[in-house]
């Protein structure tokens, strides 16, 4: 299926974010149009920059205030680093704290990724609010980071890694 028309099933006419909702977000996992828009800034960067050896897969994502950062992985085999790790990087040069919502695409038309177990581990720690969309049934959904990674231990420079269900 080609990711227009996975893009084209994300969105269901009709529904309508619940009134009074934080930041009038969707109360389920379909996407909005800013999400769509953010996926399309992924699928626009992979196909102009996706070269198939060091730069495959390109992640966008937004902050709670907005802003849009994106950028490429840079693939090694010593551990070159996920584009969510290398956008991670880039919300903090350019001061983004809290980001709201990723997404991956990778090159050759291959559609939306999601992340890999070290990426969930790390926007898990550092993001822990963020949502991630991913594929599922034919459609892109966005899901909390703590549903693609459960009973996860917790880590911070601070805590260390500390049990799933440590008493807060
Ligand atoms: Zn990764």
């Amino acid at each position: 299926m080609s990711l227009e028309r996975i893009l084209a099933a994300s969105v269901a006419p009709g529904r309508r974010p619940r009134p009074g909702f934080a930041q009038n977000r969707p109360v389920n996992d379909q996407l909005d149009a800013p999400d769509l828009a953010l996926v399309q800034r992924a699928v626009d960067l992979v196909r102009q920059r996706g070269n198939g050896s060091a730069n495959t897969v390109a992640a966008a994502a937004r902050a709670t205030d907005g802003r849009v950062v994106a950028g490429m992985n840079v693939y090694h085999f010593t551990g070159g680093p996920c584009a969510e790790l290398v956008v991670l990087g880039m919300a903090a040069s350019e001061g983004l704290e809290r980001l709201e919502i990723i997404v991956a695409v990778a090159d050759g038309e291959r559609g939306i990724l999601a992340p890999c177990g070290r990426c969930r581990q790390i926007l898990f720690d550092y993001q822990p609010g963020i949502r991630v969309i991913v594929t599922s049934g034919g459609a892109a959904r966005a899901v909390g980071i703590t549903d693609l990674l459960p009973n996860a231990n917790r880590w911070s420079a601070a805590s260390g890694t500390l049990p799933a269900e440590y008493p807060a």
